[in-house]
């Protein structure tokens, strides 16, 4: 049984899902103490509990008593089957990090999947579905997973009622990969959504966004949703790349401006763009599961978070890689390798 501490390193909900997706993978249960220590309310939300049980049908699991607060829990995985799921947070809780969640597991399950989970698809602190659909995909097909991401229905935090689905398709052998730069820009555009709320806040946030990047009018969409639930507002920055496709987002929140929301994804974004580096921070912290699963890979990214650090921790307790982090004057370079025998 592999024993986890929650609290260490970021101590979020990350060392859970991640632990969920290796345990799922290689067959090894594990117990959790301390889950979600270094946030503000401790233990299992609704995602994770939704995560919880999403990552136990898929691979009927057996799981110990496990509620909404819970700090500890025991996750003994059986085999993964592929199928057709659907998962339901039941509050604004992430979708997206519970097919996160998922994801590498269905590719070594014995048949194609589809997978919906409804929720939040664009939520504070989380990837909003776009980044799934464009950045995270985008590594994995390099890698050789055949995997579509559909919005079926938008959802923004706090409001919820979003769903998205997934289609994976088995991939049992991953190729390594190497993402070192992002290559020449082929498209470079700003999205800005509104459920319920004046299509002047999405204007706004596209004009921080296009005077802050020297975009003209043509790189700034805004969209007005209607049938969703709200209020509700998100701003993405996608760049794409000959190699790799970056996401930065905003979610809008109630005591926040558009001109603050917008700023954050710009600082991101503009952050990214000077340290020439393959991909940003958040997809930095996720890149290394799948590589770790594929055996090795390299890639640099423009900023190592906590976030990075203990995820790397955690995949070592599963997986016999080691993974590395080198500082550079402008960017790091992750590198995981599979441990040799001495
Ligand atoms: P945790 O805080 O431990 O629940 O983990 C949150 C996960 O969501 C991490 O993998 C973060 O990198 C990821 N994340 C947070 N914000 C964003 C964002 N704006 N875009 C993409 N991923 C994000």
């Amino acid at each position: 049984m592999i024993e986890l501490d929650g609290s260490t390193g970021e101590g979020g909900g990350q060392i859970l899902r991640s632990s969920l997706t290796l345990s799922m993978i290689t067959g090894r249960p594990f117990r959790i103490i301390n889950i979600r220590a270094n946030r503000p309310k401790r233990g299992l939300m609704r995602q994770h509990l939704a995560a919880l049980r999403a990552a136990a049908t898929v691979c009927a699991a057996q799981v110990s008593d496990a509620e909404v607060g819970s700090t500890t829990l025991e996750f003994t995985p059986h085999c993964v089957k592929g199928g057709v799921y659907e998962f339901s947070i039941g509050t604004a809780g992430s979708s997206t990090l519970v097919l996160q969640t998922l994801i590498p597991a269905l590719l070594y399950a014995d048949v194609p999947s589809v997978v919906t989970v409804s929720g939040g698809t664009h939520n504070p602190k989380a990837p909003p579905a776009q980044f799934l659909q464009r950045a995270y995909r985008r590594v994995i097909e390099q890698m050789g997973a055949n995997v579509d991401i559909e919005i079926e229905r938008f959802g923004f935090y706090p409001a919820g009622g979003g769903e998205v689905c997934a289609a994976v398709w088995p991939c049992t052998r991953l190729r390594q990969i190497e993402l070192m730069e992002p290559g020449a820009m082929c498209k470079a555009y700003s999205e800005a959504f509104v459920a319920r709320l004046p299509l002047s806040v999405a204007q706004r946030e596209l004009a921080c966004i296009g005077e802050g990047l020297g975009w003209p009018a043509s790189q700034l969409h805004a969209h007005a949703l209607e049938h969703t639930q709200g209020p509700g507002n998100a701003v993405l920055i996608t760049l794409e790349g000959e190699n790799a496709t970056e996401v930065f987002s905003g979610v809008g929140e109630k005591s926040a401006r558009a001109e603050a929301i917008a700023g954050n994804a710009l600082l991101e974004a503009q952050r990214y763009l000077a340290s020439g580096a393959a991909v940003g921070e958040h997809l930095g912290d996720q890149l290394m599961l799948p590589m770790a699963l594929a055996g090795g890979g390299r890639y640099t990214l423009d900023h190592v978070s906590q976030h990075a650090i203990t995820n790397a921790e955690v995949i070592a307790h599963f997986l016999p890689v080691s993974i590395t982090f080198e500082q550079g004057e402008k960017f790091s370079t992750c590198t995981v390798r599979t441990n040799t025998a001495q």
